[in-house]
């Protein structure tokens, strides 16, 4: 389905030659290098099904040394490597775009290396999944608080890449936030051995700092160390309905005010998104009686005890009502209760597939601008496609909207689509008027990679530029995503 969306075009690099198809295999084993289409398929094939990619084939190995002689082969035969983690990535990053490109899965890489308990640290390598940190941190009593929908699936690896987001961001920081360390294979084939444990080091310029977030193209993460933190005693779960996102702000402002530290998170939605959850997702129930215009999932943690977090919900919650700010709340009553109303808020990606064509953004304002965003890029879409049906939900407390607006009814999905750019247009225009940016979280990859060389600053982007050509000097690692050389 890559038709509808209008992507740069893909390169004209010559199919991979079979001998050097089998000096590459041999690296890793014929058991791990994929060449038939039966196999790459779930490589080349990305969640929403936008970007159908084309390889020469899938290479997975199984250590750092495999990845650095995959490296270095390819740095002396100029063959492009497109890493890929879990796939989960929302701007075609992952995705290789032509038979001369070999895809590099890290998925085989997938041991936890260590815990420090006492530094509070985690080692793991790139192809662990992300939820299997988050379970070896709690199996340790600590918590490792990166948490994104999609976490049964995406890789460190990945995340560090697209220095991912997600609902724990207000709290603890986004993946760049939350990492110490990073061992890496340049194009080169050298190895960068980073995992450092190290809370401060200011030996000069941060390579680890320019690998996260570099999509790919800068060098091949391959292993890292990640700090936990300390497992709150006590967590409390809520959502409430508010009648308008500027009554979700001042609600933010309450819930820091009790909060403080402890608030771990905020995360808000229309009603669409949620009747949405409550028609595809199994299992999901409304969590109060009557409709309201807007939710907001507040969660509160406490370092002492789990009353402390209750009484702190219960609080924040009693003076928003007390002020009109919120109409009705709905505490969760049991940790199976708290997870279900996560789940709900994690699942709204999904939810809107079964409703047709969805034009997604990944947007943030200053946070104060949210509502003022909301109504100018409502007002916008409508006129352009009456009837769209838009479900902008996201992390208020981030000022970060996935602004995204699913097809009119009965509408044709693939016309519909074939008005992605122009409604990015609309709604990017309303986002930089108000400084902020039309990648959040999700990265640049393909997707966005134009529109980031026509808007960002002249400087900044020869920066860029500049920098790739250092780290990757025959452009052989991700061409053509982020940046073009
Ligand atoms: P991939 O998709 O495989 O790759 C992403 C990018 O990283 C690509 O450019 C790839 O080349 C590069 N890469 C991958 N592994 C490596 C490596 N080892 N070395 C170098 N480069 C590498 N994202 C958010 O930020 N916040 C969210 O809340 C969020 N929610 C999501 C919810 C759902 C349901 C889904 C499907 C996705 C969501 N995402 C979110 C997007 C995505 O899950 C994240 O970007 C995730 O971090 C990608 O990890 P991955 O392992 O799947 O990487």
């Amino acid at each position: 389905m890559t038709a509808q969306i209008d992507l740069p075009p893909d390169p004209e690099d010559a199919p991979l030659a079979d001998d050097l198809k089998r000096r590459f295999a041999a690296i890793v084993g014929d058991a791990n290098a994929f060449t038939e289409p039966s196999d790459m398929t779930p490589y080349l094939t990305e969640t929403r099904g936008l970007f159908a990619g084309t390889a020469a084939m899938v290479l997975r190995p199984g250590n750092v040394g495999e990845v650095a002689a995959i490296a270095r082969l390819a740095s002396e035969t100029r063959t492009p490597l497109v890493p890929q983690g879990g796939n989960t990535g929302h701007v075609g990053g992952q995705s290789p775009r032509s038979p001369g490109q070999i895809l590099l899965s890290l998925s085989r890489l997938d041991t936890i290396r260590e815990i420090d308990p006492v530094g509070r640290t985690i080692t793991v390598d790139a192809g662990v999944v992300l939820q299997r940190v988050q379970e070896a941190a709690e199996e340790a009593g600590l918590l490792f608080p990166l948490s994104l929908g999609s976490e049964g699936s995406c890789e460190i690896g990945g995340n560090l890449a697209s220095n991912a987001g997600g609902t724990g961001v207000l709290a603890y920081g986004n993946a760049r936030d939350l990492c110490l360390g990073i061992e890496a294979v340049l194009a080169s084939g050298e190895i960068l051995h980073g995992l450092r444990r190290l809370k401060k080091d200011n030996r000069g310029y941060d390579i680890r700092n320019l690998l996260v977030g570099s999509e790919g193209t800068l060098g091949i993460i391959t292993g890292a160390v990640l700090k936990l933190v300390p497992r709150p005693a006590g967590r409390e779960v809520a959502y409430a309905g508010v009648a308008s996102p500027e009554d979700a702000l001042e609600l933010l402002r309450i819930a820091e005010r009790h909060g403080g530290a402890g608030l771990t998170g905020f995360e808000f939605m229309p009603r669409l998104a949620l009747e949405f959850v409550l028609r595809h997702i199994e299992g999901a129930r409304d969590p109060m009686q009557a409709p309201h215009a807007w939710y907001v999932l507040v969660e509160i943690s406490s370092s002492r005890s789990a009353e402390d977090a209750r009484e702190t919900m219960e609080a924040l919650l009693s003076e928003a009502m007390e002020a009109g700010v919120v109409e009705d709340a709905a505490i969760a009553k049991s940790l199976g209760e708290a997870k279900a109303f996560w789940h709900m808020r994690e699942s709204m990606s999904w939810a809107q597939k079964p409703e047709g064509g969805s034009i997604k953004h990944d947007v943030a304002v200053p946070v104060a601008m949210v509502p003022a965003f909301l109504r100018a890029a409502d007002a916008a879409v409508l006129d352009a496609i009456p009837g769209a049906r838009i479900c902008s939900f996201g992390h208020l407390g981030d000022g970060n909207v996935h602004y995204n607006i699913s097809q009119p009814v009965g509408a044709d999905t693939e016309a519909f689509l074939s008005r992605w750019r122009e409604i990015n247009g609309r709604v990017h225009a309303i986002v930089a008027g108000m400084d902020g940016t039309f990648s959040a979280e999700h990265g640049i990859g393909l997707l966005k990679r134009d529109e980031l060389a026509r808007t960002k600053p002249l400087a900044e982007m020869d920066l860029m530029r500049a920098i790739k050509r250092v780290f990757d000097p025959n452009n052989i690692l991700n061409p053509g995503k982020l940046v073009q050389v």
